[in-house]
């Protein structure tokens, strides 16, 4: 596992304190169009292709099994949050399920660790209902260069119908970049259905490494506007510009969303119970 460093120069993940990749590489062959008309591809990509080089004997477009890092997060006693996949995403389509079923075997093994998983392919997600409780399940913002705003409205609502159908204690949504205007989107989501099915959320900036570049300010206070009627905590990743400065989690952290699964879990067992 590596450590999260947070001393204010640009470097490790902010939100988490520790990144673990069970599995690495990824398919996903993610670009962003800058607004500029630069296209940026995946930073994992860039590491494992350059620094990293070593361990991706085959190439970032691989799936690796690590299964010599298995069992690292029972190694370290003190609770921390660890992001599962920094250089992969663990649901992608090409994981053999049987390899997800071991890393989150090890997830609830681990059980004074709080888990962040984050993918692209949410389609898969319900598959591995309930989560384990010490499991936060992310989902990232739908982008790639060759897609148009609309195309991305379209994307977003499909995935905030696949994130309804997840069944763990949070779910949280990475808003980064937020290159549209994702709260008009979330906005007339509310409205069809009447709820957020997230508990978090992470906003940031687009970055090709070199450049940032921010998002329009209307984006940012129509999503802010949308995330706070409905209490949702919001993390800002350093490379966002704004203020006043927001690092949130999920409310009462693990405890209080263990009570929240609770809930959810038991209200998902009467509506079961008295479905037709
Ligand atoms: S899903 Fe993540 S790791 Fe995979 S290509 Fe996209 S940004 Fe990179």
């Amino acid at each position: 596992m590596n450590k999260q460093q947070r001393n204010g120069n640009g470097r490790g993940i902010e939100w988490t304190d520790w990144t673990w990749n069970p599995t690495a590489g990824c398919l996903h062959g993610c670009t962003w169009r800058m607004p500029d008309g630069s296209i940026a591809e995946c930073y994992a990509k860039k590491i494992a292709e350059g620094l990293a080089k070593g361990a991706y004997p085959l190439g970032f477009e691989h799936h690796y099994w690590r299964e010599h890092a298995l069992y690292a997060p029972l190694n370290e006693k003190t609770p921390s949050k660890i992001f599962v996949g920094s250089m992969a995403d663990l649901f992608g389509h090409w994981v053999p399920e049987e390899q997800i079923r071991q890393v989150l075997g090890v997830m609830e093994q681990a059980h004074w660790h709080t888990f962040q998983t984050l993918s692209k392919y949410p389609v898969r997600l319900p598959e591995f209902n309930p989560f384990p409780q010490n499991v936060w399940v992310g989902v990232s913002l739908p982008a790639g260069h060759l897609l148009s705003q609309a195309g991305a409205s379209r994307a977003l609502k499909a995935y905030l119908r696949q994130m309804a159908g997840i069944r763990a204690s949070v779910r949280y949504m990475s808003i980064e970049p937020l290159w549209f205007d994702a709260g008009e989107v979330l906005d007339e989501w509310i409205e069809e259905r009447g709820f957020l099915p997230f508990e978090w959320a992470i906003v940031g900036a687009a970055t090709n490494g070199a450049k940032t570049f921010q998002p329009k300010p209307a984006w940012v206070i129509n999503l802010l506007n949308v995330l706070g009627e409905h209490s949702i905590p919001v993390f800002f990743k350093g490379n966002l510009e704004w203020s006043p400065w927001r690092e949130e989690f999920p409310i009462g952290g693990f405890a209080e969303s263990a009570t929240y699964w609770k809930e959810l879990t038991s209200s998902r067992r009467v509506i079961a119970e008295t479905a037709p």
